[in-house]
Parts: C-alpha cells; sequence; structure tokens
C-alpha cells in the first residue's frame, strides 16, 4: 500500500474519552463559544435529555425529544425551526445513530455545530454522511458541513446498552472498518484504526454479552466503534455495504442483524482479492477471521440466519440482481454464481466458505 502511494485527508473532530466525561460538557460548550444548547433524544431517551439539561442549567434553551429512525425530512425541519425560534447556539444530540442522524440534519439546515454524545456503537458521529428520507425514499449525501464539532463518548452512557443491540451493533462497527482494509481509498493511517478498533470490538463484545456490566468490556467496544466509525467517514465502502443496503432496503431486514450475518460471508468473497487485508485481519482475529467473524456472532447471540430474520428463499436471486445492478467498487469482481453462493450461505446460517 505505501510504495503505490496514498491520500489520506483526517476529519476534524475534537474527541473527549472517558467514563464520568459528560461533566465535560459545560466546557466544552464555553471551548466553540456557545451558551444556548437544544439538546436532541429519542422518546426513548428522554430522560438522558433532561439530565443534560439540569447539568447545563441555563445554557439549555431546550431539549427536542423527537429523534426517530432514518432521519425523515419533516422531523428535522421542525427541529431546526425550533432551533431557530429559540436561539440555539449549538445542537447537543445524545444517543445512537438516529439522534446523531437529527443533529446532523439540523446542522446542515442552520450551520449550528453540533457536540454529540454517543450511547451505541453506530459510528455516525465521525462521519460526514447524512442520509435522509422523505415520501419513503432515502437520500444520502456526503458533506463536511454535518461533521460535529465536538465528541464526548462516556462510557457510563452505553453500559445499559441491551445485549442484542451491543453484539450486533459493535459488528456492524467491524464491517466498517473490515471493508476498510481493502477499500479503493485505503491508506496505513486508516488501516491502523482498522485493525485497532477491530481487535478491540472482537475482545470486548463477547465479555458484554456474558457479563454487560463489565466496565472494561465497555470502554474497549466504545473505543473500537470510535475508530470503526472513523473508518466508515474516511474511505468508501464495497460490496458488503452494498449487500447489506440491498437486503435491507428490498427485504426490510434490521440494519445491524443484516451486517452481522452478511460479514464473514462478504469477507471470504473478498479474501484472495485483498492479501494485505487479510494479513491485518489474521493479527487481530486469528487465522481464518471469516470464520472468527461467524463465531463472533454467535457469541454475541446474534440471529443466526437471513432466513431467521424474515427473508424468503425466493428472494435469493433478486437480492443477486440488486448487488449487481449500479455495484460499488470491489477488490474482486462481481460474479453471479458467487454470490448467489454467499447470499445462499448467510440465508441457510452456513459458516463462511474457508479463504
Ligand atoms: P438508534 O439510534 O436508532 O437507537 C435505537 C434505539 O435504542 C432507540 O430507541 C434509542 O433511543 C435506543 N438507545 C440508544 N442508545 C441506548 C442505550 N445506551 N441504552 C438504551 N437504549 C438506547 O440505533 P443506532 O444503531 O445507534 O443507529 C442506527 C441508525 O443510524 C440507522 O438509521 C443508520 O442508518 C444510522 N447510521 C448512520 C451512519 C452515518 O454515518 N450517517 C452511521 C451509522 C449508522
Amino acid at each position: 500500500m505505501i510504495e503505490q502511494g496514498f491520500v489520506y485527508s483526517g476529519n476534524p473532530a475534537r474527541v473527549v474519552f472517558g467514563f464520568g466525561t459528560t461533566a465535560a460538557l459545560p466546557e466544552e460548550m464555553a471551548r466553540l463559544g456557545t451558551r444556548r444548547a437544544l439538546i436532541l433524544t429519542t422518546p426513548a431517551q428522554e430522560d438522558a435529555g433532561q439530565k443534560l439539561a439540569d447539568l447545563l442549567g441555563e445554557a439549555a434553551v431546550g431539549v427536542f425529544p423527537g429523534a426517530v429512525m432514518h432521519t425523515p425530512v419533516d422531523v428535522s425541519d421542525l427541529a431546526a425551526d425550533r432551533a431557530r425560534q429559540i436561539k440555539a447556539d449549538v445542537v447537543v444530540a445524545i444517543g445512537g445513530g438516529s439522534t446523531t442522524g437529527l443533529g446532523k440534519a439540523i446542522a446542515l439546515r442552520t450551520g449550528l455545530p453540533q457536540i454529540v454524545l454517543p450511547t451505541t456503537y453506530a459510528g455516525s458521529e465521525m462521519t460526514p454522511i447524512l442520509g435522509e428520507t422523505s415520501g419513503g425514499q432515502k437520500r444520502t449525501q456526503t458533506t463536511a458541513k454535518v461533521l460535529p464539532q465536538v465528541v464526548i463518548y462516556d462510557v457510563d452512557h452505553t453500559m445499559g446498552l441491551p445485549v442484542a443491540l451491543s453484539g450486533t451493533s459493535g459488528i456492524n462497527a467491524i464491517a466498517h472498518a473490515v471493508e476498510a482494509l481493502y477499500a479503493r481509498e485505503a491508506n496505513p493511517v486508516i488501516s491502523l484504526m482498522a485493525a485497532e478498533g477491530i481487535g478491540a470490538l472482537a475482545r470486548s463484545l463477547p465479555a458484554i454479552a456474558q457479563d454487560p456490566a463489565n466496565r472494561k468490556a465497555r470502554a474497549d467496544a466504545l473505543y473500537g466503534a470510535w475508530l470503526c466509525g472513523i473508518c466508515l467517514g474516511s474511505v468508501g465502502m464495497a460490496l458488503h455495504h452494498k449487500l447489506c443496503h440491498t437486503l435491507g432496503g428490498s427485504f426490510d431486514l434490521p440494519h445491524a442483524e443484516a451486517h452481522t450475518l452478511i460479514l464473514p460471508h462478504a469477507l471470504a468473497y473478498n479474501a484472495p482479492a485483498a492479501p494485505e487485508a487479510m494479513a491485518r485481519l489474521r493479527a487481530v482475529l486469528g487465522a481464518d477471521p471469516a470464520l472468527a467473524l461467524f463465531d463472533l456472532g454467535r457469541a454475541v447471540g446474534a440471529p443466526a440466519s437471513l432466513a431467521a430474520l424474515g427473508m424468503p428463499a425466493d428472494g435469493i436471486a433478486r437480492a443477486v440482481d440488486l448487488a449487481l445492478s449500479n455495484p460499488y467498487w470491489n477488490p474482486r469482481p462481481l460474479e453471479r454464481d458467487a454470490l448467489t453462493a454467499l447470499i445462499q450461505r448467510a440465508h441457510a446460517g452456513a459458516p463462511p466458505l474457508a479463504a
């Protein structure tokens, strides 16, 4: 990779990481020169938003507990209007990818800076990507205008993340880093982060499944999720992400679970074309990285197959057609028969083909 040359561009963000780091929020607002925060949450996490409002006192001018999945445009318009009405000068998002998405959408509409306190392993806070939905259509854009200025990773906020969501959202994060290792734009800095992030998550997720209150494992997982989020935000994704978007969109499969089931097979497919990535993965996952990821899904109690997620067997041919149309760049050319076998195995819950 190095001898072939590369381009690396880092996204600017200030990161504060640890237990109890939420206490730094007032100081971080002051560093940005802001004094009027609009706090964002989902309806389920309104209490967490209220706690931030209590911490900020007069510097909290509103709580908007209306973040929902898929960042619908009408919700974002409403929230941006609210931000203008109450003269907010910063948005503070506490939650997972859905809440972060709302913060990004407000930033796009108003130019306001963002402080994000992530509570899942989704990693959206590290990417310049915003997917918005309107009339059932999803439109994704990449723009630096949606990058948060400050991210406060407070491990305490992840201690209660349900075990099932912890496992699949963590493996979803691993998928970003795996594809970053063989991305067209792969570069040595992102590859370092990818390997480190995968190792941290692969170690910690089974420990969290055993004991969700394991503080060291929770810290490692959030650290890994941060690194994997940087990977997603820095280089292009390939076959695995294309398959997951196709399956999610066409068969309404849950996002993180679909990622968990496809990843071992997508990696086994790409392995022969990505020797450098495989060498890095062997260093953190062992001799057979695709099988290790398959076993990791089992260890965190993820669903066993695409069939178990509700995908019909007669959908496999359509999924292959869709994956072949408008493909993302991929290290190995897309071959219909091999792709069919890949989805069949994931559908049946079979282990990945040996590399
Ligand atoms: P989410 O934000 O939709 O949260 C799911 C549910 O879990 C919500 O009800 C939320 O309130 C709750 N929750 C979150 N953290 C919790 C915690 N610690 N304890 C208890 N409950 C908690 O889920 P997500 O997986 O974080 O995000 C998924 C969304 O983010 C998807 O729409 C995905 O497309 C998007 N995403 C975007 C990017 C990007 O770069 N733009 C990256 C990753 C994900």
